[in-house]
């Protein structure tokens, strides 16, 4: 594998983890529907492992790089601090600026505003996959298969959770059970975009790399604050939400530290 240019790795490594949110929502496909526990739980298991790789596989290794390159005591933090908040406004700037206009006036009544939230909740999975496949992208343009291989498996593994909340919240608003599947597989193809992108970056400029990794971070945790978390929690699940929220943020901890 170290044959492979690390923009090729970064690309490849985000469209496998980007292609697990397909694989996730295959059960929809034999039209069996985990619980709504077992999913808020999974779902929490995602979010938990979004959490620790923010920490762990982007910022921890943004405040290095940054330290590298800049003597003064301050700087570092300062720049960190400055790309999440970027990373955060970025997304919730796309949330706010997407036209949703179609599901709010098009139809009205308890109907069109249960559809208007999943395709909201939709459109988050989707931007957020973004920076996702960015983050795996920067990691192996930063530190070869050491740096992306954990974001790979971690990004990969909270994808099939996200890929099945997707389609099962589809087949409730009436989809089919094909076309509810191919929308979440959709969801993930824009990771290895990011990834390729994200890897590419990098590869070009070394300079950006604290940027790049920090905005990633905040653009995850806007998300995991803004949708995962509330959905997991709409249901009465919040002990299974919160257990799984642990769960996933260990294993993520763990292969970050194990095979970083
Ligand atoms: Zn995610």
């Amino acid at each position: 594998m170290d044959t492979l240019s690390p923009i090729m790795l970064g690309f490849l490594g985000s469209l496998v983890a980007g292609s697990m949110t397909a694989v996730g929502a295959i059960p929809v496909l034999f039209g069996r529907i985990p619980s709504r526990a077992t999913r808020d739980l999974s779902l929490g298991f995602a979010a938990g492992v979004m959490l620790a790789a923010s920490f762990f596989s982007l910022i921890i290794p943004a405040l290095d790089a940054a330290e590298m390159r800049y003597v003064n005591e301050a700087a570092p933090a300062a720049i960190v601090c400055v790309a999440i908040l970027l990373g955060m406004g970025a997304v919730a700037l796309m949330n706010e600026k997407l036209p949703h206009e179609h599901f709010s006036t098009g139809r009205e009544g308890p109907k069109a505003a249960s559809l208007r939230r999943v395709w909201l909740f939709i459109i988050a999975i989707t931007i957020h996959n973004f920076p996702e496949g960015l983050a795996v992208g920067v990691g192996f343009g930063a530190d070869g298969v050491s740096g992306g291989m954990p974001l790979a498996i971690g990004i990969g593994l909270q994808n099939a959770p996200e890929g099945l909340a997707v389609a099962v919240s589809l087949l409730g608003e009436g989809y089919s059970k094909v076309r509810a599947w191919g929308i979440a597989a959709l969801t993930g193809m824009v990771e290895p975009i990011g990834g390729l992108l994200g890897a590419g970056i990098i590869t070009i400029s070394e300079p950006l790399l604290p940027w790049g990794l920090a905005f990633a971070a905040g653009a995850m945790l806007y998300v995991i604050s803004h949708e995962i978390i509330p959905e997991t929690h709409r249901s009465g699940h919040q002990n299974k939400a919160t257990l799984g929220l642990a769960i996933g943020l260990v294993i993520m901890l763990f292969l970050d530290v194990w095979l970083g």
